[in-house]
């Protein structure tokens, strides 16, 4: 872990060196980007694999950070790939450029928030917290459900239960929300973040109104969803943004929802790649096609479970099968947990399980009601931190 360490104390110890942050080039490969920094292309082709792939997995316009000498030598540079991972390039003792992929430490916190309307939701909860993330999570969980526009009231209490990560003293990534209420003219909504990870309201009703449908038919699961695993035996970190459908080369691949194509052509990892954008923001995508179905390509309009190509084994494939992903916006999220499923309704077990989720948070709602903590704004200590050597946590002077 030691070895993590030195590059944690960067910001704080440059040695004359200067942080230069910037975006990741939409649509840049990874080895135009190494020629434009003029750093070895070794770095990409020394990579196995599943590394490689990663290095598509880099979301357009991530912010990255690059560690540049006096002499304007690049020292070091990070470069996200999701939220957990991170790619290093640095420059080693012997001048040596290396490249690795690492965590990204960041620190989580259980927050509850407690706040009155004074003008729409939207505008108090950013005004208490600071967060637009968090603010634009609020209003998509209840729309639909409450009309923000006509029926709020200013008094109307709001209470958020969620976790946030953050990153040297910064909001860092959306906040996890398991439960918020807001109460209007004297009736309280509440939505409950269920183990699926989808939204309920008190009497286990789904929120979520974009269902999608899986990409084939009686799929068969190889591979989940994770956005970092600590490979054992080859000591490595890994992701896979996406779930793999094991299937015959020429299965039908079908879309997942009604959509417009937004990218039909081939990439060096995904191989032949379909993208399909949704209605809802979400992007579907599919890769390692034998082919496409004809006359599918970008801009097509498409509608839920319509054909659109051929399972292969294109691209860095190990075998024949779908690599199915989601992403909201450059973001990747599980493709399973916006799934229709096939039950309507909680029973048994799972019904069980919800009103133990319910009651803990409904405890919650109940306790901020009567206590009406006032947030604490975040510190911003973004120049007087230091990271712990042992714990990894960020801790101030
Ligand atoms: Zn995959």
């Amino acid at each position: 872990m030691g070895r993590y360490l030195w590059l944690l104390l960067l910001p704080l110890f440059l040695f004359g060196s200067t942080v230069k942050t910037f975006k990741w080039n939409n649509g840049e490969s990874f080895l135009t980007f190494l020629e434009h920094k003029k750093l070895p292309l070794a770095l990409y082709y020394r990579l196995d694999k599943e590394d490689q792939k990663l290095t598509e997995d880099i979301p357009f316009s991530a912010t990255c950070q690059m560690l540049v000498s006096r002499k304007n030598i690049i020292e070091q540079i990070l470069i996200p790939v999701n939220d957990e991972l991170q790619l290093q390039i640095y420059l080693s003792k012997k001048k040596k450029y290396i490249m690795r992929v690492i965590p990204i430490v960041a620190e989580m916190y259980h927050e509850v928030l407690y706040t009155e309307v004074k003008t729409a939701p939207y505008d108090d909860i950013l005004k208490a917290t600071g967060s637009k993330n968090l603010a634009a999570t609020f209003v998509k969980m209840f729309k639909g459900r409450v009309n923000f526009k006509k029926d709020i009231k200013p008094g109307n209490p709001i209470v958020i239960v969620y976790n946030q990560q953050y990153r040297l003293g910064k909001y860092f990534l959306m906040p996890e929300v398991s439960g918020a209420m807001i109460e209007v003219g004297g009736k309280r909504y509440s939505v409950y973040k269920h183990t699926d990870g989808r939204y309920y309201d008190a009497k286990g009703a789904q929120y979520e109104k974009f269902l999608f449908k899986l990409p084939i038919r009686n799929a068969r699961m190889t591979s989940g969803f994770t956005k970092r695993r600590y490979h054992p035996v080859l000591h490595r970190y890994r992701a896979h943004v996406g779930v793999d459908f094991g299937a015959r080369p020429g299965t039908q691949i079908l879309s997942t929802g009604d959509g417009r194509v937004c990218f039909a052509g081939y990439s060096n990892g995904y191989g032949k790649t379909i993208k399909i954008r949704h209605s809802n923001g979400l992007t579907s995508l599919y890769a390692h096609q034998k082919g496409f179905k004809k006359g599918i390509h970008n801009g097509s309009k498409v509608k839920q479970g319509e054909l659109i190509g051929y399972v292969g084994s294109t691209g860095l494939s190990s075998g024949p099968h779908l690599h199915f992903g989601m992403y909201d916006g450059s973001t990747p999220i599980n493709p399973m947990s916006v799934m229709k499923k096939k039950t309507e309704g909680f029973t048994g077990k799972e019904y069980r399980r919800f009103v133990a989720i319910r009651t803990k948070l409904d405890k919650i709602f109940k306790k901020t009601m009567g206590t009406k903590p006032v947030k604490r704004k975040s510190i911003d200590f973004q120049n007087t931190y230091y990271v712990d050597k042992d714990t990894f946590k960020v801790k101030t002077f």
